[in-house]
């Protein structure tokens, strides 16, 4: 084969113990969790918001924003659940490019998974220490949950990995939300197999066990807007697209049929300043229908310190190397207006 073998890779529990997380901190996240959870189930009509950068690449710069959003969260607890995006894994349309923290723990040098694997741990629990809130991150690499499956509060499958077999297995082992986006060629069918797929139980090979699971039936859709056959972007958070996806979801036998919508990636063409009027437009579709009202139940934003983006090279702290985000400022507006929409 060629393979070169670099490194032995530490297992989950090492890593675990090495960077572990009080008692305190289970139990916060024991409460986000239904609190989360009672969103998804309807016992809640407070509105989620899984928002942060589209790559963590810098801890100090990540915990700040964190630390931000938690004040934020005080200010609109009555209406929003916040849930910071702290993505630690990238996927790539071509394979080349920043991987995320977990592969190039320094985006300038060359990727070392171990001590990625480490620094993506040691930021997630400090994260979690200093903002009490737990976060949401890619399902990119299904068999490395277990080093992140305690701090987490919420996975996302993206829209390369979706129609991916193993990410929908090992959803249906999670307890907690786990959001399939549509494919970038924006077939709704294969979201909502993923969807289906990952709520039932299942029997599989995983880390070295055959294992059962019972099914997660919090799996829901996240739309993201697509690409055409020409490269031009597609959005699909539009009344319609919304309405579209609702009836799809009454088609099928699914538990609690929740739809997120992404207002950056194809939804704004990464144009990242669309996102507040994204959002907002999907909100007013909210008030139009008691159906949507009951379905949309969250969004996704790409948000950090700076607005914008820089290479992987640039040293503005807190902006993006990956998608363009929205800044601080217009960000903080954003999500009070967005309450006040609720
Ligand atoms: C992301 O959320 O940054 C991302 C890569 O999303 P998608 O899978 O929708 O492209
Ligand atoms: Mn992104």
């Amino acid at each position: 084969m060629g393979f070169r073998r670099i490194q032995e890779i530490p297992g989950p529990e090492e890593v675990r113990d090495m960077i572990p997380v009080s008692g305190a901190l289970k139990q916060i996240k024991a409460e986000r969790d239904r609190e989360i959870r009672a969103i998804f189930e309807r016992k809640n009509d407070r509105f989620l918001l899984v928002i942060g950068p589209c790559s963590a690449h810098e801890e100090d710069a990540v915990c700040e924003y964190v630390t931000r959003l938690a004040r934020l969260q005080e200010a609109v607890e009555d209406r929003v659940v916040i849930v910071p995006r702290i993505y630690t894994n990238k996927p790539r349309t071509t394979g080349e490019g920043y991987k995320g923290m977990g592969h190039q723990p320094d985006p300038r040098k060359a990727p070392n998974i171990v001590e990625g694997l480490k620094a993506i741990r040691r930021m997630q629990v400090r994260a979690l220490q200093e903002s009490h809130l737990t976060a949401a991150d890619e399902m990119l690499y299904p068999y490395n949950i277990p080093y992140m499956e305690d701090v987490l509060s919420y996975h996302a499958v993206g829209a390369r990995s979706v129609e991916n077999q193993q990410h929908r297995l090992t959803a249906s082992g999670l307890d907690v939300p786990v959001g399939m986006k549509n494919p970038t060629g924006g077939d709704l069918a294969v979201m909502l197999n993923a969807i289906y797929a990952a709520q039932r139980p299942h029997v599989f090979g995983y880390k070295g066990w055959e294992v059962s699971t019972d099914g997660n039936p919090f799996a829901h859709a996240i739309l993201r807007g697509a690409v055409d056959l020409s490269g031009r972007s597609v959005p699909n958070y539009h009344y319609e697209g919304l309405i579209r996806i609702a009836d799809l979801y009454r088609e099928r036998s699914v538990a609690n049929p929740t739809i997120l919508v992404d207002t950056n990636h194809n939804n704004s063409n990464k144009q990242h300043n669309e996102q507040p009027r994204i959002g907002m437009e999907v909100m007013q579709s909210r008030r139009n229908s008691d159906l949507l009202r009951e379905m949309v139940r969250g969004l996704m934003v790409e948000s950090y310190l700076e607005g914008g983006a820089q290479g992987v090279d640039g040293n503005v702290y807190g902006q993006s190397i990956t998608d363009p985000c929205l800044g601080w400022e217009a960000s903080e507006t954003f999500v009070k207006q967005l309450a006040e929409r609720i």
